[in-house]
């Protein structure tokens, strides 16, 4: 259900294609049932948040203007599910003057069904109550945000090898040439002592080394594999148990394996 502010001006013309495409990635798992996807430029935020606040489980009053600080970064997007088998969606978007391909060609709304549909592997679990808004709680913060954006890749330019090396290379570009980016480092982003780490990090890292090592972990087992380490953990198994068991190694075995693919594909 496309929900538009009275003084918003749609940028991607049929957003619904993108949910259709994201969806085929991952059709063995639990869907959302319905989509309620909310766009609103600068001059509708109390409207989008009083439309967000109709439907999220716990809003926080503030999603709406967090994802629209400026004309020239309201362009943010947010995602969680109501628990009752849907998706939430809040879209933000520039003026039509200052329009962009995340915004046009069906991205965002990929990237941000991602995410609902790995937090839906978790309704009905023991873990729904923070999953609603944030699997971060109990998965890699690198593979919640590498998984979206490599979707976001695959469903939408799933008809031209090249098209989805041009939306790859937009979003992992500016790793090449990073000299700081070496196989150590990366082994620790992969793996560091404790989650919180990740919040010391350029937040980007999340998605550009994110995209890259999920790209790896779907060229493996598909993107149901990357989908299926979010149901097991989602129905009791650790991380680490649930890679085991769709990747036949340890994580620990498989962390310097990944930091080492990753490191050659940004030299090259
Ligand atoms: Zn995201």
């Amino acid at each position: 259900m496309q929900i538009i502010g009275p003084n918003t001006q749609m940028m991607n013309v049929n957003p619904a294609i993108a949910f259709q495409l994201t969806s085929r990635l991952y059709s063995t798992f639990v869907l959302p049932k319905r989509i309620y996807a909310i766009y609103f430029g600068q001059a509708d935020i109390a409207w989008a948040q009083a439309e967000f606040n109709k439907v999220a489980l716990h809003p926080n009053g503030r999603e709406a203007a967090n994802n629209c600080a400026s004309a020239e970064t309201c362009w943010g997007g947010l995602s969680e599910i109501d628990l009752k088998g849907n998706a939430i969606l809040l879209m933000a978007l520039r003026s039509p003057a200052l329009k962009d391909s995340n915004h046009t060609s069906g991205t965002i709304e990929s990237h941000e069904y991602s995410h609902a549909i790995q937090g839906s592997q978790f309704i009905g679990t023991a873990k729904e109550a923070s999953a609603y808004c944030c699997t971060k709680a109990y998965m890699p913060w690198w593979l919640v945000e590498g998984q979206a954006e490599f979707s976001q890749a695959a469903a939408i330019f799933y008809s031209s090898f090249a098209d989805y090396s041009l939306e790859r290379k937009n979003d992992v570009g500016g790793l090449k040439g990073d000299s700081a980016i070496t196989d150590a480092w990366l082994e620790t982003f992969l793996k560091p002592a404790a989650s919180s780490d990740w919040s010391k990090y350029d937040n980007w890292r999340l998605y550009d080394v994110g995209f890259l090592a999920s790209e790896i972990l779907a060229s493996l087992k598909g993107p149901e594999g990357v989908m299926q380490l979010f149901r097991d953990v989602a129905t009791g198994k650790s991380y680490e148990e649930a890679f085991k068991g769709i990747y036949g190694i340890s994580w620990s075995e498989a962390v310097p394996i990944m930091a080492k693919t990753i490191s050659a594909m940004i030299r090259l």
